[in-house]
């Protein structure tokens, strides 16, 4: 197996198993003891409240397709239903692909929504929005550029993704958050130069149509639009 491939296996089984505990609850709305899955939590419901504000004001017509790549337990998937889009919830994780489409069939919304276990770089189809939040951070700084590229080239319109900003001070709280006792903590998180992400999607052939930084605690990424050109 290769690096990535390695890789892979590991952040599928994490989040199949003790990641899928980790992050529903974190996703979901019960009380939360730790201090910092209660700022990730925040922290990920502004980037979500963000982005559906960019969503409202994007001009679509109800049926039109979208991908969410790393759909996790739905949330936007969800949002995007709820808009009318057609939506496809993709995850390599198969009890997040579940949790995801028994939300969409407890929130009335089924029928626009299918669900698929499947690793994002091997995702196919054509959708007027692709959105990627919060899956980049899981992996090497070397996978990034062939993720975007791939996920670009699903997209004939719009791309909606987070990435964490590299930053030295960002750097540095990542450090001492790495040193928390967090028994099932399984990755680091990865941060990426602005510069790299606004030029993948550059070569894919996406410009960067606005970007805003998300701050709470220990969640910190850059939401980005991007829109072919
Ligand atoms: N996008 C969701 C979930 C974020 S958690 C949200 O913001 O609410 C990250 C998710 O990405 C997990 O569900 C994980 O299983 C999924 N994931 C990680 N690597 C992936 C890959 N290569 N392909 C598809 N999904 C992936």
């Amino acid at each position: 197996m290769t690096d990535t491939a390695q890789h892979k296996a590991r952040l599928r089984a994490y989040f199949d198993g003790v990641g899928f505990e980790r992050w529903s609850a974190i996703y979901g709305g019960g009380a939360l003891a730790s201090r910092v899955r209660r700022s990730i939590r925040a922290g990920h419901s502004a980037m979500l409240a963000q982005a559906a504000r960019w969503l409202n004001e994007l001009p679509h017509a109800a049926g039109e397709r979208a991908l969410d790549a790393g759909c996790g337990t739905g949330l936007w998937s969800l949002e995007l239903a709820r808009r009318g889009y057609a939506v496809r919830a993709a995850d390599i994780a198969p009890q997040m692909v579940g949790a995801t489409l028994e939300q969409a069939r407890a929130s009335g919304l089924a029928e626009r929504v299918t669900g698929e276990v499947a690793d994002l770089e091997a995702l196919g189809g054509s959708y007027e929005l692709v959105s990627c939040f919060d899956v980049l951070i899981h992996y090497p700084a070397a996978s990034a550029r062939d993720m975007l590229l791939h996920l670009a080239s699903l997209s004939r319109g719009r791309l909606l993704l987070t990435y964490a900003p590299r930053q030295p001070l960002l750097v540095a709280l990542h450090w001492v958050g790495a040193r928390f006792p967090q028994g099932q903590r399984h990755t680091n998180i990865t941060m990426l130069p602005d510069a790299f992400v606004r030029q993948s999607l550059a070569e894919a052939g996406f410009g960067t149509v606005r970007t805003h930084r998300i701050s709470s605690g220990f969640y910190h990424v850059t939401l980005v639009e991007a829109q072919r050109i």
